[in-house]
Parts: structure tokens; C-alpha cells; sequence
């Protein structure tokens, strides 16, 4: 029997770990006087417990799995279960309702070990924490957070609908449409790409109620499956080809006034902010992933022996893995670097973007070379290696291409040095 991932931990959290200062200041760490200046992969105590629970649920539970959901492009309704019973589906939300309350850094350790395992159920369970529940957590009423966070944490899959066919870098130039009808709002239009939306049942979707006002009449709606929200269309892709992807459309969705969440026209604003905190999450599902080839990948290249000896020992191959190795690790760096930043309160916005950047560079590279190190055993499907490097393609796409984080980082380097 599997220990809840965060369940098992959360004696810890309440009055034990009080203040919730688990960043780099864990008592398992010897400090110099002064101020603590510990290494970037320094954990809390709970942090560390999590991410061994997680190892545990993603190799027993989703590894198993992983081939036959993405042959068959469908997630596994176990899987689903299992998140949700592990306590990773409300990681960052209060146990009030029925939450784990951890720190942010969890809801990233979590997203990379899953991902080491699986890149499909690591994008699913970091699109419901760091985008769905966090709208929820920051901008939400206390009467909208007791009703919809009890549910997110317990068994209702959520996802976060910004994007269009005609606008997905410039996602303000959204053409979905909100009119108040007494009571209630009438929302018309079509949304694509939409992440968990396949199996979810609560939707967070951006609607313009005022277009003259362009992007500052962009509004943030909550709404069920069961108010007639419609699959238009499931995508079929090259990678992450578990996690649902699909086209939904609206057609005179009659939603309760009391479901804007963040105040008329405060969409814009919302998303913004919120996708700069999810950046980090596909970093560390990049950054997992690329651990997750390479685990699949070395131990292969000291087993496999031509002209005599193991191929990973040949020069021209053990410095391709050494590099690898910092590839990653530079990588983490960036990504821990992003949380705990945003974690202290301090800005975080270029250092996501870096982090999501790299990651996703380095995911390409190292997942293609692992498969290099594996020859023809790792061009065929059997050893899962060949789908890290399809589902990596991802991460230079969603919640902001490549460019776009280029782009963000650039304005910040201008605004430093001009
Ligand atoms: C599998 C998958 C899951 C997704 N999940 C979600 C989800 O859950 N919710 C959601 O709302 N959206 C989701 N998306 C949408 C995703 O965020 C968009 O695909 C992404 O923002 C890029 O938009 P686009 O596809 O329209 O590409 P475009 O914006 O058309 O970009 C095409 C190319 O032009 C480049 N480009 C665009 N503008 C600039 C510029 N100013 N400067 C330089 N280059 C530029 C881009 O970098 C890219 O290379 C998902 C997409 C995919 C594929």
C-alpha cells in the first residue's frame, strides 16, 4: 500500500513547521553565523518527504502505465484517482480546503518527479496546481474558495482555458465574448489547446465583456462540464500524448454572475501573473523529463559492450553524458532558483523565464541524446526513451513559446541596462 504523497507529510505542516520559513533555512542543515546562504537544493524536511513519496506513486503507480497511455493517447482514470488521493491535486492549498498547504517549491519537486516518470500526468497535475488552484487561492472570494477549492483538492479536475485558434502568443487579442443577462453571463466563443480538458469538470475561461476597452475588458469565469461546456475536438500529437489537449466551444454558456473570479475586466491582469508562476512548473516538467532520459539512457552505455569495452566509457561518449549532467543541473538551478524567489516574495518574473527557457532547451537536447547513447534500442518504443524526446518539443511551446521568453527576458535586460 502506497503512503499518501503530501497526506503523509502534513503532521508536519501545521504547528510544527511553524513559521512556514522551509526554504533554504532547513533545521537539517548546519549554519555558519550570519545569514543562511545554503545550496540551491537545500529542502525542508517536508519538501524531501514529498518528493520520495512522489518517486514511490510515479514508479509504482504511473510507470506501469506510461506506454499503454500513450499508445492509446488517453490518461488512465486510476492515475487521475491517484493524484487527487495522494494529495497532489491541492499542494499549495489551505488544509481548511483540504489542501496540503505546502510551500510552492513542493508543487515544483512534485511536477519534476512526475515527470521524470511520466511528462503527461507531471502537465496534468502542474496545470490544476500552479494555474487552476492558484487563480483560485490569489483572487477568489472566501465564499468562491470555500465552495470551489474542497472540490479541486478532492476529485474535480480542473483547466485553465486563455487560448484561441487566432490567439495564442498575443492571447489578449481573445475573440470569446461575455454579456450580462440579469443574473447571469452568456459566454460565446471557442477556446484551443485546453490542457485536462478532456477529463476535467471545472474551467476557469477568459472571455472578453467589453472589447472596445480592448484587453482591460478581459474577464476571468468559473464553469462546469455540466453547464454545457463542448469538446469540440481532442488533438492528436507528437508528444504528451496522455494529457488531453482539446478545442472547446461555448454556446450561450449561461454562467452565475457570482462566478467571475477577480473582478470585471481583472482577466488580463490574472493571466499575466498566473502564467508567470506556471512557467516554473514547465520548467520543472522539462527539467524532470531530461533527468528521466538520462536515468533511462547511462546505465545502458556501462552494460552495452562494442570493440571490448562499455560504449559510455569511449571518450567521445563520456563527455557528451558530462555535459549532459551540467546540461541538467544548470537547468535545476535556474528552476529552484525561480520558486524560491517567488517563494521570499522577491521578483521572479526573468528568472521563470529563464528557467522555462533552458529547461525546455536542454529537455530537446538531452532526451535526443539519450537516445544517440542507446542506439537502435532507443529509436523503438519498448524502452519509453524515444517519448521523452517527443514529449520535450512541448516545452519551447505552451504557456509562452521560446521567443516569448526570450522576449520577456530581453525587455528586462534593456530596462537594467538603458
Ligand atoms: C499541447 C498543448 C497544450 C496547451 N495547453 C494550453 C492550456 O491548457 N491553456 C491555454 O490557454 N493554452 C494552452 N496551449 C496553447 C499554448 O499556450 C499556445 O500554443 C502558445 O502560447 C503558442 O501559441 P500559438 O500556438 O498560437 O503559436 P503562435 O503564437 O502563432 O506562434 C507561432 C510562432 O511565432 C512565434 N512568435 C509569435 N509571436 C512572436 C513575437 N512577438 N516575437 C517572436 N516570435 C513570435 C512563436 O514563438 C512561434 O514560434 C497549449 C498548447 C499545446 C500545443
Amino acid at each position: 500500500m502506497l503512503r499518501p504523497a503530501l497526506r503523509a507529510v502534513k503532521p508536519l505542516r501545521a504547528s510544527a513547521v511553524a513559521p512556514r520559513a522551509r526554504t533554504f533555512t532547513s533545521t537539517r542543515h548546519v549554519r555558519n553565523e550570519g545569514p543562511s546562504l545554503n545550496s540551491l537544493d537545500t529542502f525542508s524536511d517536508e519538501e524531501q518527504m514529498l518528493r520520495e513519496s512522489v518517486q514511490r506513486f510515479a514508479t509504482d503507480i504511473v510507470g506501469p502505465k506510461v506506454r499503454e497511455m500513450d499508445e492509446k493517447e488517453q490518461m488512465d482514470p486510476t492515475v487521475v484517482k491517484g493524484l487527487f488521493e495522494q494529495g497532489l491535486m491541492g499542494i499549495e492549498t489551505s488544509a481548511e480546503h483540504g489542501g496540503a498547504e505546502s510551500s510552492f517549491t513542493s508543487a515544483i519537486i512534485a511536477i519534476e518527479e512526475l515527470a521524470k516518470v511520466d511528462p503527461s500526468v507531471s502537465v496534468m497535475c502542474d496545470v490544476h496546481n500552479t494555474l487552476v488552484n492558484t487563480i483560485f487561492r490569489k483572487y477568489a472570494t472566501k465564499e468562491q474558495q470555500d465552495k470551489w477549492l474542497p472540490q479541486l483538492s478532492e476529485n474535480k479536475l480542473g483547466s485553465f482555458c486563455l487560448s484561441e485558434s487566432a490567439s495564442g502568443s498575443d492571447a489578449f487579442a481573445l475573440q470569446t465574448r461575455a454579456k450580462k443577462d440579469g443574473d447571469h453571463w452568456i459566454i460565446n466563443g471557442s477556446k484551443m489547446w485546453i490542457t485536462n480538458s478532456y477529463e476535467a469538470e471545472i474551467f476557469l475561461i477568459f472571455a472578453n465583456i467589453d472589447p472596445s476597452k480592448g484587453y482591460k475588458g478581459i474577464t476571468c469565469f468559473v464553469a462546469t462540464k455540466d453547464m454545457g461546456i463542448q469538446i469540440a475536438k481532442k488533438e492528436q500529437k507528437l508528444g504528451i500524448r496522455a494529457s488531453s489537449t482539446c478545442t472547446l466551444n461555448f454556446d450561450d454558456l449561461k454562467v452565475p454572475a457570482a462566478n467571475v473570479i477577480g473582478g470585471e475586466g481583472l482577466g488580463y491582469k490574472l493571466a499575466i501573473e498566473i502564467l508567470n508562476e506556471g512557467r516554473i512548473g514547465i520548467a520543472a516538467q522539462m527539467l524532470g523529463l531530461a533527468q528521466g532520459a538520462f536515468n533511462a539512457a547511462v546505465p545502458y552505455t556501462y552494460s552495452r559492450s562494442q570493440f571490448g569495452q562499455p560504449v559510455g566509457t569511449f571518450q567521445g561518449m563520456a563527455f557528451q553524458i558530462a555535459q549532459a549532467a551540467i546540461d541538467i543541473e544548470t537547468a535545476r538551478l535556474l528552476t529552484y532558483n525561480a520558486a524560491r524567489r517567488k517563494e521570499e516574495g522577491k521578483s521572479f518574473t526573468k528568472e521563470a523565464a529563464m528557467a522555462k527557457y533552458w529547461s525546455s532547451v536542454i529537455a530537446q537536447r538531452v532526451s535526443g541524446q539519450a537516445i544517440e547513447w542507446t542506439g537502435g534500442v532507443g529509436f523503438t518504443r519498448e524502452t519509453g526513451i524515444e517519448k521523452f524526446w517527443r514529449d520535450s518539443k512541448i516545452g519551447a511551446i505552451y504557456e509562452g513559446t521560446s521567443n516569448i521568453q526570450l522576449q520577456t527576458i530581453a525587455k528586462f535586460i534593456q530596462k537594467e541596462y538603458s
